[in-house]
């Protein structure tokens, strides 16, 4: 494999993972990870902590600019990749430059969701994905009393909690879009409700978000249903989706994500796409699941380097764990307590 080009693209827990792994088992091999952001590969779900003031920027790192370069690992760090050429085998990035690969593994994992009904509000609702997200919540949160989370996807539940641990007053908009990617139903939902409730959350049960103005003070007053409330800040939680939009032209079969078989091959040879960007093929259910969670993510970039290192290992999951959201099959490897 000597003077073969492999690039992975996204610098979350499976990119890092695909990066490293196809660092072990292709030692001649050149390999490039673009990441989009600055700085090392941290763990997103360490955010509520670092906003909750319980632990440093510095330890939500996992792997630094310094460890990728002394693994032999160049890190275009900033760089966002803009289109890629499956049949020239290129990938294009943000300022025009274009790469050429021997092999390819697509980590770009998700963003935010947020409901169609709810995109006109946009402006006034922050949600929390990545590091400048986490930012920009502690950067607002000192000036404010009260915040309301809507949605209620598995992050709005570790979040809340780090909300008052630090002494906010929390409105939660609990309704049927709550607990992606868990399945919805009436249990859960009173459960959940029932927990908040005991916490000291005022929780607004199937109220829909009708209306939100912003006061001249800074504070915004929502309606919800027939109630209304006024906030400092508004927390949209709707789950995460693939982040894949810059390859809608390039020819991969996309559904909710990229499609790839059992084996994470995107349809082009050498091609692959891995952790929450990937839906894969279930040979057993004849069709495709979403994975979501951080272990998958590592997990299925292990699973991806190797292969496109060689080895032809399928992306395994019991067909029993694998559970239908809002009509898409998901699994994971999430991790909850409220
Ligand atoms: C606040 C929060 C709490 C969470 N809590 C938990 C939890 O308790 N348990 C659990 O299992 N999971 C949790 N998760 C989910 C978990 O973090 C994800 O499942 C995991 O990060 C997915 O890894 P990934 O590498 O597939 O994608 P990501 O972590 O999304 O990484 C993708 C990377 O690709 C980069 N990228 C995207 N597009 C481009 C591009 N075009 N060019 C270059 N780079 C690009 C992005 O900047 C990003 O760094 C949480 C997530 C969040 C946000």
């Amino acid at each position: 494999m000597t003077e073969h080009h492999f690039i992975v693209i996204g610098n979350g827990p499976a990119g890092n993972k695909a990066a490293l792994t196809l660092r072990d088992k292709a030692p001649d091999a050149r390999i490039t990870l673009i990441s989009r952001r600055h700085g090392g590969c941290y763990r997103p779900h360490l955010l509520p902590y670092f906003i909750a003031g319980e632990i440093s920027e510095d330890d939500l790192y996992v792997f630094s600019p310094s460890s990728y370069k002394e693994k032999n690992i160049k890190l275009r760090n900033g760089q966002q990749v803009v289109d890629v050429n499956p049949e020239r085998r290129e990938v294009v990035l943000d300022h025009k430059e274009i790469l050429p690969f021997h092999g390819l593994i697509i980590a770009v994992g998700g963003k935010p969701r947020i409901p169609e009904r709810l995109t006109v509000f946009r402006d006034l609702m922050l949600t929390l994905k990545t590091l400048e997200d986490a930012r920009a919540w502690i950067k607002k949160l000192p000036g404010v009393d009260a915040v309301l989370m809507i949605g209620g996807d598995l992050t709005s539940f570790g979040f809340t909690k780090a909300l008052i641990s630090v002494g906010k007053k929390i409105y939660f908009a609990l309704n049927e879009d709550a607990f992606w990617p868990l399945r919805f139903n009436n249990t859960l939902f009173e459960e959940v409700a029932h927990k908040l409730v005991e916490r000291g959350i005022e929780v607004l049960k199937h109220s829909h978000l009708k209306q939100m103005t912003l006061l001249p003070d800074g504070t915004i007053e929502v309606q919800m249903g027939h109630e209304m409330i006024r906030v400092g800040l508004i927390g949209a939680f709707f789950g995460l989706i693939p982040d894949i939009q810059f390859i809608a032209r390039s020819g991969f079969r996309i559904d909710r994500g990229i499609l790839v078989d059992e084996y994470l091959n995107a349809g082009f040879e050498g091609i692959y796409a891995t952790g929450d960007c990937a839906q894969v093929y279930h040979p057993e259910l004849r069709d495709y699941w979403v994975s979501i969670g951080h272990d998958n993510a590592v997990h299925l970039g292990r699973i991806a380097a190797l292969n496109l290192a060689g080895a032809k290992i399928q992306a395994k999951v019991a067909k029993e764990s694998i559970f239908e959201v809002q009509g898409i099959k998901v699994n994971t490897s999430w991790w909850t307590e409220f």
